[in-house]
């Protein structure tokens, strides 16, 4: 089996799959052979990340949920695991930002990005664990940030959730490990998508100074990371977080 075709055979979920990095993970999971159920806040939204995984050359199929809605995440991954056998991949990449100094964030701007970023990954990978554990077989990957390593003033929000990911990602690698089931986190740099489109030509000059590799990251950046952690590449890693920003967080 060749890396192209390395993930076939294997079912993947990815949230916020229908735009910048998520629907980059939904193409190259499927164009490695996965099956992909691109779950986004519209069927319409996430039939853009459906269309990509097709022109990938593989199959998925459109899931209609707002990810803070745990009850939600348990009907999909049954409606999955009854289309397609079972489910092997869990990518945790929908995520929002609500930047503001902290005195003038409202409790909705914490509140948001804190239940769409952190705990929606607890409630999708409870969803999955128990499928996962039974076929013995499974890799949850979680969509972190450099800013919940190094911080960013105006995200403090952001910060909290994504840095909580990490502590997520660790704990359920030591809980479901026994079981088959590895979970890693990712956490990428500045990467050109609709979440940064709107920073001011200065922010990404100054960003691009502090980053080694010169260039912005591509959305394809992060999912070749991601299909590495998905695949049996990565069977023995588990707990981890793969930094992929350019060097921008040394
Ligand atoms: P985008 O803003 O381009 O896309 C966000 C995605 O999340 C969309 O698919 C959107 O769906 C989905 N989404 C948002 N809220 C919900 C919700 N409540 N329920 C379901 N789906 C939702 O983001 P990026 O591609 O830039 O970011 C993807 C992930 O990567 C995020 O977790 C982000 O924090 C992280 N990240 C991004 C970086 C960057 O530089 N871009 C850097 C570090 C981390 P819809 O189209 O239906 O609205």
């Amino acid at each position: 089996m060749s890396n192209l075709d390395g993930l076939q055979g294997k079912v993947a979920i990815v949230t916020g799959g229908s735009r910048g990095i998520g629907r980059a993970i939904v193409a190259r999971l499927a164009g490695q052979g996965a099956k992909v159920a691109v779950v986004a806040t519209s069927e319409q939204s996430a039939g853009l990340g459906v269309e990509a995984a097709q022109a990938a050359g593989g199959e998925a199929c459109a899931y209609a949920a707002d990810v803070r809605d745990s009850a939600r995440a348990k009907e999909v991954v049954g409606q999955v695991v009854e289309a397609w056998g079972g489910v092997n991949i869990l990518v945790n990449n929908a995520g929002v930002t609500r930047d503001q100094l902290l005195m003038r964030m409202s409790d909705e701007d914490i509140d948001t990005v804190i239940d769409t970023n952190l705990k929606a990954a607890l409630s999708w990978t409870r969803a999955v664990a128990k499928p996962m554990m039974k076929a013995r077989n499974g890799s949850v990957i979680n969509i972190s940030s450099i800013v919940g390593l190094v911080g960013s003033p105006g995200q403090s929000n952001y910060a909290a959730a994504k840095a909580g990911l990490f502590g997520v990602t660790r704990s359920l690698a030591a809980e479901l490990g026994a079981r088959g089931v590895r979970v890693n986190a990712i956490a990428p740099g500045f990467i050109q998508t609709d979440m940064t489109k709107e920073l001011g030509e200065d922010l990404v000059k100054a960003s691009l100074e502090k980053i080694p590799l010169n260039r912005l990251g591509d959305p394809d950046d992060i999912a070749r990371g991601v299909a590495f952690l998905a695949s049996d590449e990565a069977a023995y890693v588990t707990g981890t977080t793969l930094v992929i920003d350019g060097g921008m967080s040394l």
